[in-house]
């Protein structure tokens, strides 16, 4: 096989990093923090973190990069990975694989296409991967959570309570929807029980370095090379790992997804948290985390941030 070189230079991401960081500054106040959630208005707007973590096990990182965010749609990323792990390409027949075009939280092509949600990545679509989960798991949070324990080894990750209990008591539209998908058939469980595991998954809160480290499966033929003791445990097959890039590239930043793939070119999945984690195949992951959103409902700061990333290390994928 032939050897890759990385085109990031190690010693230069320090400098990078820290100039991304100061010209990403400037932007604050282009953007709004989400506030549907009313727990997540409560998140101060000026934060910005970045991690870059490679395949060799290095981490580079500046800014708010420790400090935690409630990780929100980041999370589908990893319950859909779940969910393929458990139950193949059977997923397909609940669940499509295009973009939406829609915003994330729309409900607009669920009645013409029967209640079959677009993709994973968008809230009907997570919100039937949580479906299946919840049948499989006696706790499905809990079970998420092990995962994400597992990738990061970190035994401390957990969700924040108070942000899933503010979600569970307002997220009117995301009832709507799974009511809606049950109507349809594509709904096994009670709809309350899987929005109120949805919302735990979404209240779970992690760093720019954990999340860059709990992706890094995806940047390694879905080898699981951080896990202390355990070097080089297959987490996902290779083309599996290969298909939920190829998601994360089309579907990743739900409406803004051709935009991402132009200025970014990298796989991606993002939050209303305001997290982004980009993927670069046999290179390494990276972790952005800003709260302020654009009208999206992704961060501009992040979003920035991977552009300038790109631009200054020559990353551009596709
Ligand atoms: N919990 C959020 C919701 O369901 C997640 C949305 C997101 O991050 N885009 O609306």
């Amino acid at each position: 096989m032939q050897e890759r070189t990385s085109p990031i230079q190690p010693a230069e991401l320090p400098k990078i990093l820290k100039q991304i960081h100061t010209e990403a500054q400037a932007l604050y106040g282009r953007g709004k923090v989400a506030s549907y959630i009313p727990e997540l208005a409560q998140v101060p707007a000026h934060q910005f973190g970045i991690s870059v973590a490679l395949i060799d096990g290095s981490t580079y990182s500046a800014g708010d990069a420790f400090t935690p965010f409630s990780t929100q749609s980041v999370t589908k990323l990893f319950t859909f990975v779940m969910a393929l792990k458990l139950v193949g390409d059977d997923l397909w027949e609940r669940v499509g694989r295009d973009p939406s075009g829609a915003r994330y939280n729309s409900l607009v092509q669920l009645e013409p296409e029967n209640g079959k949600p677009r993709n994973p990545f968008i809230n009907s679509g997570a919100l039937v991967i949580a479906d299946i989960l919840t049948s499989r798991y006696t706790s499905m949070p809990n079970a998420l959570l092990s995962e994400l324990r597992r990738l990061t080894d970190n035994p401390h990750l957990g969700w924040n309570s108070k942000v899933a209990k503010s979600e569970i008591d307002t997220g009117h539209r995301n009832i709507a929807m799974a009511f809606f998908m049950k109507s349809y058939g594509n709904f096994n469980n009670a709809p309350e029980l899987v929005l109120e595991n949805y919302c735990r998954q979404c209240a779970i809160e992690m760093t720019c370095t954990q999340l860059a480290q709990a992706t890094m499966f995806l940047a390694n033929d879905g080898q699981d090379i951080t896990r202390h003791g355990h070097p080089g445990e297959e987490y996902l097959s290779p083309s599996a790992a290969r298909r939920v890039n190829a998601l994360m590239l089309t579907c990743g930043a739900y409406d803004a997804a051709g935009d991402f793939a132009y200025r970014i070119g990298l796989p991606v999945k993002t939050g209303v948290g305001g997290g982004i984690v980009a993927i670069v195949p046999h290179v390494g992951t990276v972790a952005v985390w800003s709260p302020e959103l654009d009208s999206t409902g992704n961060s501009v700061l992040g979003s920035f941030a991977l552009e300038r990333l790109v631009q200054l290390t020559g990353l551009h994928h596709a």
